[in-house]
């Protein structure tokens, strides 16, 4: 509230858990301005019918009817003056407009100079489809020199949260308490409350300082005489978060009652996470660590492994170069990352397609001797130079060239790969895939730390930074409104190395060859050349050092 008051803070941030007084805050910054300081306010709150709860239960009975600074300043809605309704009611020299982040009506219009944002991380993405509820208030308030935003929330997922990441650009404030027995300041944090076996009416607050255990009256006399303090430099944002350890009118056993309750069902931790420590919840177990994966490298000997049957690539296009990877299959779907290629060009040029084609219809020769050829590839035609795409798989069709487009959506909603169509100018056959259903299969079998089935293989040669990529997304969880969904988003912003994977994979699935049944022949053969040594050998075992080592060879050219 202090903070709403101070000429030099632009923004207020504050992240918190339920029950700590953020409404409530907001309420007395509306009473001020209505008695003090009066100006065109403006409150958001997640949607028209909250706005209307809040209205009535909140600002009408709450803070003018009980608060006689006030009360004759603002007229009563049913007294017919078409100045005051629920959503809008006007005081002398200012208004009060309280809408819902659903509702781009109410976003519309009227400049505002105080903008209020209670509970925003439970605000839609755009307001029908207006864009950014908070990006429209904050226009609105464009034309007042003295603006300020003031936005709270409990905050909810990691990645997903607008209270977190608001805070995170703000000069992040965390509230600092003394040790009444040694004096130490700390911050209160849920690692330092402690409790026998099972029983929440023992918990206490061990100090960081001296190790006392603090009863409640010992960290409600710590609070009276806290202060907020700064982690980052201050930039015009004021952000503030606080958890339910500091609340003076909950026992600290509730909360250790609470946790019991509810520690071993995620769902109902990951609420009480966000509303009691107010931290944000992330879901564990479904990230990749870029250092495990990198850790598995092995070299390959500069040719491809002898257990590899199969050969595909994927490719990726953006605007001043084409990345391609090129991925081996074997039995029961183990497989191996030979290369991964970039190739530096405008893809509106022919020679950059012509360097493709010199990489793609190149042959890899595996230890055993045989010279496996690409047996299908897929190329991105989704974002960059769509149809210059078309025109290359059009043209190399013969050597299964398939153009794709990624289409996202839940985890498991889409197959892999969809029925292509052919609803494009150039007549190409387009297949979409199911990205999301895609990486979700490639990063189970991330997890596989075994060589065999589904286990994937990683040249030597793969810099950091492929793995940097692979590892760029993660799944999240999304709720809303008790119903959840898996899907995959960015957490770098790089990440052709996980596209061009996704695409092989898509290619392997589209040629549908049986590798087990290859393998198997190719073992049969071998041991009828050694029954019978007068037959030659099936298997070309005369090494030929032309093509694959010119073409196909291990150069890592990754930049
Ligand atoms: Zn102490």
């Amino acid at each position: 509230m202090d903070a709403c008051s101070d000429p030099a803070v632009r923004e207020v941030v504050v992240m918190a858990g339920a029950q700590l007084g953020k409404t409530e805050a907001i309420l007395n910054i509306i009473g001020f301005h209505m008695d003090h300081d009066p100006c065109p306010v403006l409150v958001l709150q997640p949607t028209l019918e909250m706005a209307q709860a809040f209205s009535k239960d909140r600002v009408a009975a709450g803070l003018i009817r009980a608060t006689p600074a006030i009360r004759g300043k603002v007229k009563d809605p049913r007294s017919r003056d078409a100045n005051n309704t629920t959503l809008h009611k006007v005081f002398p020299g200012g208004a009060l407009t309280i809408v819902g982040a659903n509702s781009p009506a109410g976003l519309a219009s009227r400049p505002i100079r105080l903008v209020l944002c209670d509970e925003v991380d439970r605000y839609p993405t755009s307001a029908g489809s207006e864009g950014d509820p908070i990006q429209l208030a904050r226009k609105r308030a464009a034309t007042f020199w003295n603006r300020k935003l003031v936005m709270v929330s409990t905050p909810t997922n990691k990645n997903d949260s607008r209270i977190e990441s608001a805070y995170l650009g703000s000069d992040q404030r965390k509230y600092f308490v003394p040790c009444r027995h040694c004096g130490q300041e700390q911050e209160l944090k849920w690692q330092n409350v402690i409790w026998s076996d099972g029983d929440p009416d023992t918990a206490r607050y061990a100090c960081e300082g001296c190790g006392t255990a603090w009863t409640d009256s010992d960290r409600a006399h710590a609070i009276a005489r806290g202060h907020w303090v700064a982690h980052e430099e201050f930039k015009g944002i004021a952000g503030f978060s606080i958890n339910g350890l500091y609340s003076p009118w909950t026992p600290l056993a509730d909360g250790v009652r609470d946790f019991l309750a509810v520690k071993k069902n995620p769902q109902q931790l990951r609420v009480w996470t966000n509303t009691y420590l107010g931290e944000t919840w992330e879901d564990e177990g479904e990230t990749v660590d870029e250092y495990s994966l990198a850790d598995r490298r092995e070299s390959f000997n500069e040719k491809v492994p002898e257990e590899v049957m199969v050969l595909t690539a994927g490719v990726d296009v953006q605007d001043n170069r084409l990345e391609v990877q090129i991925y081996g299959w074997g039995r029961d779907d183990e497989s191996w990352v030979i290369d991964h290629r970039i190739m530096y060009g405008d893809p509106s040029t022919p020679q950059t397609w012509t360097t493709l084609a010199s990489v793609l219809f190149s042959t890899w020769e595996t230890h055993d001797g045989r010279e496996l050829p690409i047996r299908g590839t897929c190329i991105d035609s989704g974002g960059h130079h769509t149809q210059a795409v078309y025109q290359f798989a059009k043209r190399h069709a013969a050597h299964r060239v398939f153009a794709i487009k990624g289409i996202g959506g839940e985890i498991g909603s889409k197959p892999i790969v969809g029925r292509p169509s052919k609803n494009n100018a150039a007549k190409c056959p387009l297949f979409p895939i199911g990205v999301d259903t895609a990486k979700d299969l490639l990063f189970s079998r991330f997890k596989i730390s075994e060589e065999g089935p589904g286990y994937i293989h990683f040249s030597e040669h793969l810099p950091d930074e492929f793995f940097k990529q692979l590892t760029a997304e993660k799944v999240v969880t999304r709720y809303h409104k008790g119903y959840s969904k898996r899907t995959f988003v960015k957490v770098r912003p790089r990440n052709e190395a996980l596209d061009c994977m996704v695409y092989a994979t898509a290619a392997y699935v589209i040629i549908g060859v049986n590798v087990n049944a290859i393998a198997s022949k190719l073992e049969e053969s071998r041991q009828s050349a050694e029954e019978e040594p007068v037959m030659p050998a099936p298997v070309s075992r005369i090494a030929r050092p032309g093509r694959s080592a010119r073409k196909g060879g291990f150069v890592n050219n990754w930049r």
